[in-house]
């Protein structure tokens, strides 16, 4: 039987929003079709090796709690996490968890982060944050999700946008880049969770996990009629006018 480990980073502290609502949503699809599934959830203080996990989670903070992981980060997790997305392990990131996947955060007041730099990437805040539901076009199909974020993420030469932004902001609000992708790690500021609401865009990190694994794999097809009637209805409501 196939099987994929899931560990949880930070879920004492970067737990806006429900994001925990992804790593539930993954487990269910894995579960739904007879793949096992195991969350590991490694807070704050603990340090663990990092190898037999297949995918990682990063939900979303404010700039205090992300400002309470820097010493944790410097003290050799940051390193390990480095490495797992250099060796393609599966990501998923959302918002403050994906800022600190960049080079740094320098926030509204003027502090300064230095991040991971795992990603080729910077954030730097404003005062005036960009909130409401969006929707952003990726390899996936449509996605629709919540952003709240004060910070403004510019991609380097190094990564790709997840998405272009169809209604909201995104990355910045300026150039229509929504996300990141590297490999395979995948961050979004969309919170809410995202997953339950975009079953493509979650089978598509558990698909990238399976085949890192067992070199080939495939998804059987669920009965997505209730998610996609969700996506759908936000879809409509978000484009309505455009
Ligand atoms: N602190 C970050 C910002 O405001 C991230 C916020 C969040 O995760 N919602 O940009």
């Amino acid at each position: 039987m196939m099987e994929l480990q899931i560990c949880h980073l930070y879920p004492d502290v970067l737990n806006l929003y429900g994001d925990r609502g992804n790593v539930l949503c993954m487990q269910k699809r894995l579960t739904w079709r007879g793949i096992g599934c195991t969350v590991t959830e490694l807070p704050l203080g603990e340090r663990r090796p990092l190898g037999k996990y297949d995918i990682f989670f990063i939900g979303g903070g404010q700039d205090f709690e992300q400002s309470l992981l820097l010493d944790d980060l410097r003290g050799g997790k940051g390193a390990d996490i480095k490495s797992a997305v250099a060796d393609g392990k599966a990501f998923l990131c959302v918002c403050g968890g994906y800022q600190l996947m960049g080079h740094s955060y320098e926030t509204h007041t003027g502090e300064r982060f230095d991040f991971l730099g795992a990603l080729d990437f910077e954030t730097v805040g404003a005062a005036e944050r960009m909130i409401g539901n969006f929707a952003f076009e990726t390899e996936f199909g449509s996605v629709v999700g919540f952003e709240n974020h004060s910070g403004r993420t510019r991609l380097g030469e190094g990564v790709q946008p997840l998405g272009r932004v169809i209604r909201g902001y995104g990355n910045n609000g300026a150039d229509g880049t929504e996300g990141a992708r590297y490999l395979n790690t995948f961050c979004t500021y969309s919170h809410g969770p995202v997953l339950p609401k975009n079953p493509a865009f979650c089978d598509g990190i558990l698909l990238a996990a399976l085949q890192r694994k067992y070199g080939s794999a495939s998804l059987d097809p669920l009965d997505d009629m209730s998610e996609q009637a969700a996506h759908e209805s936000v879809l409509r409501r978000l484009t309505a006018g455009i």
